[in-house]
């Protein structure tokens, strides 16, 4: 089972929606703890409420006591305290298998963490404990603290990493190319013992894209979950992104920037 740390989306495209029903096609039980919650459509984020430490703290408290999952996603934190409860959580519980989706903007427009330092609180609270962290390229850019330039140079981007792995002890990164040009869409892994790894996929053209962040890091932990490797988890959870973007075009649920499609025809 996965247990899936992060705020409601209304529109049921990403956040915990999306997790759940990823996990459930990868034949994994979904828990959840809602760090937030968030009232949005395609034109953008109306409102987002944090749940507060004690609910938080609640949730987290009362599914350990009856379950211990295989893999953890983590998304939306919408606070520092929302940071530090679940890292600590983590560490305390000694927890594996963890990734985090360092959820900073609604692809719609809207920020999702807001007022705090957001590097600072993810280095000092989570990123010890992270097994995967899967940054976009804008996350990749806050968290790493270096110029956007520095994501379209191979030669730098590997060195700050490298330098930023070291210095928070973090184990893995996959950052994400998919907001970036061209035909093809590389995701770029660099992992803690100096290995590096590159998935590619073709470019869909499409406007149907939300919740594509939420669905490749709950994939993963799924496929960790049921005991794949990290490579592999990796990739197999990007084929099925990709097949999920280039049926969202084939069916949309809505006319605007709309949610990918995860079933079988
Ligand atoms: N989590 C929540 C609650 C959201 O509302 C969103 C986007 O709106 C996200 C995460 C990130 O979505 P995406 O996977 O499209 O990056």
């Amino acid at each position: 089972m996965i247990l899936s740390i992060a705020g409601s989306d209304n529109s049921g495209g990403a956040g915990i929606q999306a997790d759940i029903k990823t996990a459930a096609l990868m034949h994994q039980y979904c828990a959840t703890v809602v760090t937030a919650v968030t009232a949005q459509n395609a034109h953008g984020l109306r409102m987002a409420q944090y749940v507060g430490d004690e609910m938080l703290f609640a949730q987290l408290e009362t599914i350990l006591e009856e379950m211990r999952p295989d893999a953890v996603k983590v998304g939306m934190l919408p606070c520092e305290s929302a940071i530090r409860i679940v890292g600590d959580f983590i560490e305390r519980n000694g927890l594996k298998n963890v990734v985090v989706d360092p959820v900073v903007k609604a692809t719609a427009g809207g920020g999702l963490a807001e007022g705090y330092d957001i590097p600072l609180a993810y280095i000092r609270y989570l990123l010890p404990y992270t097994t995967l962290l899967t940054p976009n390229l804008d996350e990749a850019t806050l968290l790493l603290g270096v110029a956007p330039c520095v994501m379209n140079d191979a030669k730098s981007l590997s060195s700050e990493t490298e330098k930023f792995m070291a210095r928070t002890g973090l184990k893995n990164i996959l950052i994400k190319g998919g907001h970036s040009q061209g035909n093809q869409c590389v995701d770029n892994l660099y992992c803690g013992d100096g290995s590096r790894y590159a998935f590619t996929a073709e470019r869909v053209d499409s406007r149907h894209l939300h919740g594509t962040g939420c669905v490749l890091s709950s994939a993963i932990a799924s496929l960790l979950a049921d005991g794949r490797d990290l490579l592999k988890a990796i990739s197999d959870a990007k084929h099925l992104l990709t097949e999920a973007i280039k049926k969202g075009a084939e069916h949309p649920v809505k006319q605007d920037y709309g949610p990918l499609y995860l079933f079988a025809d």
